[in-house]
């Protein structure tokens, strides 16, 4: 039950009325008993400035941030941690001492279901070249994998997300590559991760890498596909026929989200959050 004394939670973006996040972090913030509420905010590019400081008049605790405002966000921000400073984005923000601070929870998101393996003997290939690619060269470098190599389809833009880690803290080094380069690529790879919209939604027929390409991967190689819907994509179908480990996104959304409720409910709770429930909740919402 809202009361006078709920606090609010919330996410921006544009457009926000299908994200997933509002029931999945309402799930979790039931459970755990907390009089807290989790509100999607549709918010125009231009009215950024102007929500955040509506935020702080009525005492938003914190916020998440979806397309297209996670760069957008950083001006705005007093304090932003080194992740999301590497990434050059932000999807978590927090009310702390006067002013908004942001980090960047899909790195955290993406490596939680990669924790177990040692990496710094292993080869990971990504394929896209956009924001969320971003955060998988920050966590592949956080589990210390050994190689990384990046394919995109546009030399230009390659170079410019090659070149952007180079001041970066975490120590990222990675090789740029053309599409045309995968198939040289696809025998050495232990990981292979998607952060191309291929195969998303509507597009659910089509796979940015064919049967024939996956053919070449070693027997032992993990297929990641960051899409969440559908499940699972043409890809991973494709993989798993042939015998290859798959992951898709799901766990990553749940992750991330897990990640952030911790970061707003730390100075109220010492109650872990309840990742089951949220992973549930995101599960029986895309099944609808
Ligand atoms: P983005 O910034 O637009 O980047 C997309 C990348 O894919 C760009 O490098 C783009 O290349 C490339 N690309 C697009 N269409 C392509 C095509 N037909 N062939 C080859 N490359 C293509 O998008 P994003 O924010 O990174 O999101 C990418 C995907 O990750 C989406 O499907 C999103 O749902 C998913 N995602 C999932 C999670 C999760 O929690 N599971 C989190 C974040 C993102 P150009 O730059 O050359 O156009």
């Amino acid at each position: 039950m809202v009361t006078g004394h709920t606090k609010l939670l919330g996410i921006i973006g544009n457009p926000v009325e299908h994200s997933l996040s509002p029931a999945m972090q309402n799930a979790a913030l039931t459970e755990m008993g907390l009089d807290f509420i989790y509100l999607p905010f549709s918010v125009a590019s231009r009215d950024i400035e102007a929500a955040l400081l509506g935020f702080e008049a009525v005492g938003v605790v914190g916020f998440n941030v979806t397309i297209p405002h996670k760069q957008a966000i950083v001006p705005y921000l007093a304090q932003q941690t080194e992740v999301a400073k590497a990434v050059g984005a932000v999807n978590t923000v927090l009310y702390r001492d006067g002013g908004w601070w942001g980090t960047n929870t899909d790195v955290a998101g993406f490596i939680a279901p990669l924790a177990d393996p040692s990496w710094g003997d292993r080869t990971a290939v990504i394929l896209g070249n956009g924001g969320a690619a971003r955060a998988v060269v920050a966590g592949l470098t956080q589990l210390g994998c050994g190689t990384i190599h990046v394919v995109g389809r546009d030399q230009q833009k390659l170079t410019h997300f090659a070149e952007s880690w180079q001041a970066s803290s975490l120590g990222v080094q990675l090789t740029p590559h053309l599409w045309q380069s995968l198939p040289e690529l696809l025998p050495q790879t232990h990981l292979l991760v998607n952060t191309t919209p291929v195969g998303m939604g509507p597009q659910g027929d089509r796979t940015p890498v064919s049967a024939e390409q996956l053919a070449s991967l070693p027997q032992t190689s993990l297929v990641y596909d960051l899409i969440y819907t559908p499940r699972p994509t043409k890809l991973l179908q494709l993989a798993q026929n042939q015998g290859l480990q798959t992951l898709d996104g799901t766990e990553m959304l749940v992750q991330q989200g897990a990640a952030a409720l911790a970061l707003w409910t730390q100075s109220v709770t010492s109650k872990p959050v309840p990742v089951k429930t949220m992973r549930e909740t995101l599960l029986a919402h895309l099944s609808c």
